[in-house]
């Protein structure tokens, strides 16, 4: 085995081994138990590394840790969190004392950005954008090869760019108005469906909402059966999404935007909205260069924790 990486988020803590070919030898999860103290929760993961570890015979193990929240990665400190009650949880320090492995930690987006380009994409761009569509919207960024932490840890929150400055925009999570994450995250396309669904009473997203409560899956499903209401509502994602995608495009010139979570597996329905925003930007030679992908990748955080602190313990 070369690496562990661990995959912290509110309900679950996900494991995953790797070997030195990148190759995953085993994954687990555990729920998060948030009623213990910080030093109990760290307690309880070095035991379970230190039991992945007896398994094998390697003692030369890097470990990685996707953190869900503000993250000092150099000194290893989760700084905040919005859905784990820990403040300046000094991870890093914790799990070197416990396991005696390195210890590499990032922001979770940033791990799971790291997984698509190391374990989906095998390491075949060296520049790329990776955007985690859930409930809500994170991002992360490989530059030149390298995850891009930014000076403090915090680069890559790009649901929290502004795309609408109009003081009607939809409020977001973070409590500011018009940020991609507002339109873009699930919370924000079940917010904008519903308002659609009242409107279009006889539409069939409507019926489906009345009887199942909303979904991305069913909002998939309406648009299949052709539902306009459904496939506007896609396609509205698609227009913000690319207006915001087109200004880090314009930014960082990548191979590749890597689109992924939960909302991305409608990907086939507002897709088409966004290259259209792309092929409609004046300066052509980010957007005629860039690859506009979908991870088919469910599990990639854990992973990709894993391969960053095998490649990172490399590095020295
Ligand atoms: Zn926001």
């Amino acid at each position: 085995m070369r690496a562990i990486g661990i995959d912290i988020g509110g309900s679950s803590v996900k494991f995953t081994a790797v070997d030195a070919n990148d190759k995953i030898l085993k994954h687990f999860a555990i729920p998060t138990d948030t009623t213990q103290s910080a030093a109990a929760f760290a307690a309880q993961l070095a035991v379970a590394v230190n039991m992945l570890k007896a398994g094998f015979k390697d003692k030369n193990i890097a470990l990685g840790v996707g953190l869900p929240g503000d993250t000092d990665h150099q000194k290893g400190i989760l700084r905040w969190a919005p859905n784990i009650p820990w403040r300046n949880f000094k991870i890093k320090a914790l799990l070197e004392m416990t396991t005696g492995c390195r210890c590499f930690v990032s922001n979770d987006a940033n791990m799971a950005a790291w997984g698509v380009h190391a374990k989906e994409l095998k390491y075949k761009y060296q520049n790329i954008i990776v955007i985690t569509l859930g409930t809500g919207v994170g991002g992360g960024l490989v530059i030149d090869g390298k995850l891009y932490n930014g000076a403090m840890g915090a680069a890559g929150e790009i649901g929290h760019t502004k795309i609408d400055f109009s003081p009607r925009a939809p409020l977001c999570g973070c409590g500011n108005r018009g940020c991609l994450e507002a339109y873009c995250g699930a919370a924000g396309i079940r917010r904008a469906a519903l308002r659609a669904a009242r409107k279009e009473p006889r539409s069939a997203l409507a019926g489906l909402i009345k009887k199942e409560g909303f979904s991305v899956k069913i909002l998939s499903a309406a648009a299949r059966a052709g539902d306009k209401t459904a496939l506007a509502l896609w396609h509205d994602v698609g227009v913000n999404l690319g207006r915001g995608l087109a200004n880090m495009i314009l930014m960082l010139n990548p191979q590749a935007v890597v689109l992924a979570g939960g909302v991305s597996r409608g990907a086939e329905y507002f897709q088409g909205a966004i290259k259209k925003v792309f092929s409609a930007q004046s300066v052509k030679t980010p957007f005629e260069n860039v690859n506009l992908l979908i991870s088919r990748e469910e599990d990639i955080g854990a992973a990709g924790a894993a391969l960053y602190a095998a490649a990172k313990a490399d590095e020295k």
